[in-house]
């Protein structure tokens, strides 16, 4: 299941940094609550992998328009979190080899048992146990 959360990106192009922090606190409310959930339900917990990422950077403050926009080249639209939580994971792993979004379907297909043929994405060998 994929579940893209809104309110960071579509906050932070009204250019208004306090409903962008309020954008970035309710996603990371929402996270929260879905997490809680699958502790709380025995058939997600302890077999349930979330990966928690952004679709895009955002420019530095110094680039273009700052937070407000993103999709060139600098830095900070270079750049994403990553956060990848579940059964088949070590915890406080911090990545050597600089990952691309490419390879998080090929994870995701390494976790299922399934070959992506066609795809040229890296699994992320350090996130397993
Ligand atoms: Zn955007
Ligand atoms: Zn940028």
């Amino acid at each position: 299941m994929l579940i893209n959360l809104k309110d960071p990106d579509y906050f932070g192009h009204s250019s208004s940094w306090t409903n962008y922090i309020k954008g970035i606190k309710s996603t990371d409310e929402n996270i929260g609550d879905l997490y809680d959930f699958i502790q709380g339900d025995d058939n997600y917990r302890g077999k349930t992998t979330i990966i928690i990422t952004n679709d895009h950077g955002r420019h530095l403050p110094n680039v273009a328009d700052g937070f407000t926009s993103h999709g060139d080249g600098c830095e900070g639209c270079r750049h994403i979190q990553f956060l990848a939580l579940g059964p088949d994971f070590k915890e406080g792993v911090g990545f050597q080899t600089p990952y691309e979004q490419i390879d998080i379907s090929a994870t995701v297909a390494k976790l299922l048992n399934f070959k992506m043929e066609s795809s040229k994405g890296k699994v992320m060998t350090e996130l397993f146990k």
